[in-house]
């Protein structure tokens, strides 16, 4: 799950972590209210999406050229003047008014979002800070180590992505014991890295170490400080910030999940988690509906084999029952990319009969415009496949994994 920057930094903030003072506002109005009431000369104005590379991003209206603008935003084209870019800086509650309104209800492209862009809802007025040094923090779990573990560059700003590639040397890492949190050992090693002294150096002593233990306590499964900033009194803060949560241990972070964004999520995986349904969404052109997520990679893996491209990964579970399976037709066909649904279903706990008969009850209530094909294997399945067979509707069913993948990926040849 991720969160924005401006809730990302109210919840460091709590657990000890210096960060830039703000104030998120949805209006005009509210960010020129925002600004006066920071007291700041200098301010920022930031576009609130769940993307990275908004300085250079910009934000366009809805009649502008999307491909012109990823071009613009992610530096293959010169930037022309008076484009309003993601985050701006100002100076009066005049100019914050005007940023913000540069901004809201746009959509946003930056080099990360794609050509489709964000919708800018909000934005964060936050009190400007002079910059001295621009660093980089960040902590992942890494799976090759079996740990998180804190990474730490002078090469703050840029993309990180850049450095890794191109200097991987310029990046010190750090492995996280999670039952001890930073060792102070680690932090002073981190401060020499960086290259910190004096006040510099005792608070980003204290910035590390709640840091982590803010991850640890949070179940975080990324948190990214970029920049983390060194002012010339050696404050050391947080200029920017993306956190992102594990989403199975949200159950004991009530609090965090409740910054959860809907219109910042995809609406099918909304639609989808809400029938207790696990639903990716995917570039090709096969739907699948498939039980157990083992049997859904295994499904696309064929299909792709098959010369075939799913169109997403749609999981119903153990279940299986009429209901789940339309709502998971309807959100299936709500893409009018999809050329052919694919249904593959182990009848274990669930009998291919029972399966059969949902399947066409669903039918019955879904105006199928493409081919359905149903491969079913397990408890009953010749009941269930001549249930299907017999049927007079237009279900092409499949002896195999094989022959379902063949199937469907010539039925969507044929109706493409
Ligand atoms: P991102 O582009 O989405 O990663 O957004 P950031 O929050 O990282 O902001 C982009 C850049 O804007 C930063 O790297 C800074 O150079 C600049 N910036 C952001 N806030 C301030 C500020 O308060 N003061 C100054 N001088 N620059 C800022
Ligand atoms: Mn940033």
């Amino acid at each position: 799950m991720k969160i924005h920057e401006y809730q990302g930094k109210d919840l460091l903030k709590a657990a000890g972590v210096a960060v830039q003072e703000g104030k998120v506002a949805s209006t005009p109005e509210e960010a020129a209210r925002a600004f006066e009431e920071l007291g700041c000369s200098l301010g920022v104005v930031k576009a609130q999406v769940h993307a990275g590379g908004r300085g250079k991003g910009i934000a366009i209206g809805p009649d502008a050229d999307r491909a012109e603008a990823l071009a613009i935003a992610s530096g293959q084209k010169p930037r022309p003047e008076g484009v309003a870019q993601g985050v701006q800086l100002v100076r009066s509650a005049e100019e914050a008014r005007k940023a913000a309104e540069s901004l809201l209800g746009k959509t946003l492209i930056t080099y990360q979002t794609g050509i489709d862009g964000a919708k800018i809802n909000k934005v964060l007025v936050a009190d400007g800070v002079e910059i001295t040094r621009e660093l980089y923090l960040g902590m992942a779990v890494d799976r090759a180590v079996q740990a998180p573990v804190l990474m730490a560059s002078t090469e703050g700003g840029v993309e990180i992505e850049e450095v890794a590639k191109k200097t991987p040397e310029k990046i010190h890492r750090e492995p996280i014991d999670v039952g001890f949190g930073l060792a102070d050992f680690q932090a002073r090693k981190l401060v020499k890295a960086l290259g910190l002294e004096g006040a510099a150096a005792k608070n980003g002593l204290v910035f590390f170490k709640n840091f982590v233990k803010f991850f640890i306590d949070s179940d975080c499964s990324l948190a990214e400080i970029n920049p983390l900033i060194v002012t010339d009194s050696g404050q050391v803060l947080a200029l920017d910030c993306k956190l992102n949560f594990d989403d199975n241990a949200m159950y004991r972070h009530k609090d965090i999940a409740a910054l959860l964004d809907p219109a910042e999520e995809d609406p099918n995986e909304m639609r989808a988690s809400e029938s207790g349904l696990s639903y990716v969404q995917l570039d090709g052109d096969i739907a699948c509906l498939v039980n157990g997520a083992g049997l859904a990679m295994s499904t696309m893996d064929v299909i792709k084999y098959h010369g075939g491209e799913p169109a997403n990964f749609l999981d119903v579970g153990g279940g299986a029952n009429k209901d789940q399976v339309l709502e998971a037709f309807r959100i299936l066909l709500s893409s009018d990319k999809v050329k052919a649904v694919l249904v593959n279903i182990f009848g274990g706990i669930m009998k291919c009969d029972i399966i059969a008969a949902a399947l066409l009850a669903a039918y019955d209530e879904i105006d199928f415009k493409v081919p359905l094909v149903v491969r079913l294997e397990g408890t009953n399945v010749e009941q269930g496949m001549k249930m299907l067979e017999e049927s007079g509707r237009k279900i092409i069913t499949a002896k195999g994994l094989t022959d379902a993948a063949q199937k469907v990926v010539a039925a969507a040849k044929g109706s493409a």
